[in-house]
């Protein structure tokens, strides 16, 4: 699938740090989840290359925080560009290690691209302030300087996004970055790193010490360990994102986590049921519901249970499932095979304990699982607790307003929930109930980068995007002024 980019040189599979491409002395390789085959090798690093790549941000920093926000904001403006440009082979070679379908793969480019735009937009916004004294001798005035350098690890679900969302704000306010992408999609990271390079971004700016899985784990301890590294920001699961934060304790490092969910999507009697229906299948089936966001407990009301659940089984049955590069495919592989045994566990669990599957339920044919709706499930079951990250669509009945916010917070996790309701006091009532980040009333897509994508509880710590996505980047300082 690689070998019909229009631009070749975007195929990277070397790291990237201080400006020079990295081989390293042993690879790691990348499959194609749709069809096992192997992809590419690429540079394999470990802990004297990510203390090697965190030094040479270091040196580089003080040339990037001296330029001015405006100058940073043209070579950002320059990079957005580029994945525009660019965005079908990267979006290809999104499909080609991730699996998405290419529609979803040029969805994300394009959203990947809005954070490097909106960030560039906002370099020239990182503003201070001065406060009104209580002493005739003295003002008080503050200033917002970059952090230093920061580190980010990335998950494989949004190879490209992930990266931009933490890379381009950091950039923007004056930081550079070591990056550790998944092991599983290093070669979307690559390619926009090529594309920064090509921007502009000088050598050690951005930086990108690709992995294997057991390289990831030295690579973290790293850049948890080092005092250089003054902000950590890490997007992937809650387990991962404990370690992380306890390794970062030493170093009382400044953290950003985007972690597991367990969102719950809601259907009230009076809700609009095809848009409600339309809504959990974006929510659910976007990206084989492999998105941290994906509605993962569905709770329809007793009144129109059994009309949603018909019409959502119909519609899951329509998805086309198949390989990614195919025409009017909808949903592609898993990542891998214990994403599969995951989904399998989950299914068979709920059926054991009495759950009715209206479509699917079973593995295709290697990574490929059948786009699948269970009924009568029940807050018991694996399902409702936690997080599948696959194409399972439990519903769950229920009575009354307060049973249903009950059960919705009932989990350790607080990041993306959904209702449908058309009634405007219901709407405040459960909008402000809810405790999760997000709320998406009326509709399963929340994200975008102008607005504050994070969650509450164990979902993590602090918000991406939107004027707000800056603030982890930046260390306020206060000066006081006397003798005046
Ligand atoms: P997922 O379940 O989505 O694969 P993970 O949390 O396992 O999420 O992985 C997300 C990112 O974290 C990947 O880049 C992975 O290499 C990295 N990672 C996993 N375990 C560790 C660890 N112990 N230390 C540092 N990075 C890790």
């Amino acid at each position: 699938p690689l070998a019909s980019l229009k631009d070749p040189g975007l195929l990277k599979t070397d790291a990237l740090i201080n400006g020079a491409w990295v081989a390293g002395t042993r690879r790691f390789a990348v499959h194609d989840p749709a069809t096992g085959l192997k992809l590419a090798e690429v540079a394999n690093l470990g802990a004297a290359e990510a203390e090697q790549a965190i030094a040479d941000a270091d040196r580089a920093w003080a040339g990037w925080r001296a330029q001015t926000a405006k100058a940073r904001a043209a070579i950002l403006m320059k990079w957005f560009h580029l994945l525009r440009e660019h965005a079908e082979d990267l979006a290809r070679i999104m499909t080609a290690e991730q699996g998405k379908p290419l529609a979803e793969a040029r969805g994300e480019v394009a959203y990947a691209a809005s954070f490097i735009e909106w960030f560039a937009e906002e370099a020239k916004r990182v503003y201070g302030e001065t406060i009104p004294t209580t002493d005739p001798n003295k003002r008080y005035v503050v200033i917002k300087q970059p952090i230093g350098v920061c580190a980010a690890i990335t998950p494989w679900n949004f190879p490209i996004a992930m990266i931009t969302r933490k890379v381009a704000p950091a950039l923007a306010a004056g930081c550079p970055v070591v990056i550790k992408p998944a092991e599983q999609t290093p070669l979307s990271a690559l390619a926009t790193a090529e594309l920064a390079v090509r921007a502009g971004i000088p050598p050690g700016v951005l930086n990108v010490v690709t992995a294997d899985a057991e390289g990831s784990v030295e690579v973290g301890k790293v850049m948890c360990a080092s005092d250089t590294v003054r902000h950590l920001s890490f997007t992937g699961s809650t387990e991962v994102g404990r370690i992380l934060m306890q390794q970062c304790a030493p170093t009382i490092k400044k953290l950003s986590l985007e972690l597991g969910g367990n969102a719950p999507f809601i259907v009230f009697d009076d809700a609009d049921l095809d848009s409600a229906v339309e809504g959990a299948m974006q929510s659910k089936y976007r990206n084989a519901g492999q998105t941290c966001v994906c509605a993962n407990r569905i709770y329809a009301q007793d009144g129109i249970y059994e009309a949603f659940v018909a019409k959502l089984a119909e519609k899951a049955k329509a998805l086309r499932v198949g390989n990614g590069f195919e025409d009017g495919v909808q949903q592609g592989p898993l990542i891998d095979d214990n994403a599969i045994a995951k989904v399998e566990r989950h299914v068979a669990d709920a059926v054991g304990k009495g759950a009715r599957v209206l479509t699917g339920g079973k593995r295709l044919q290697g990574r490929f699982f059948e786009p699948t709706v269970l009924a009568d499930v029940t807050p018991d079951m694996l399902c409702s607790r936690e997080e599948t990250f696959g194409p399972v669509a439990p519903v769950i009945r229920f009575r009354t307003e307060e049973e249903v916010i009950a059960l919705a917070n009932d989990t350790e996790f607080g990041l993306a929930s959904y209702f449908y309701s058309r009634d405007i006091g219901r709407i405040f009532r459960v909008g402000e109930a809810l405790e999760y980040g997000m709320v998406g009333i009326n509709t399963g897509l929340v994200a975008v980068a102008e607005v504050p994508f994070g969650g509450v509880k164990q979902s993590g710590l602090g918000r991406e995007g939107s004027h707000h996505g800056m603030d982890d980047y930046v260390e306020i300082k206060y000066l006081c002024l006397g003798d005046i």
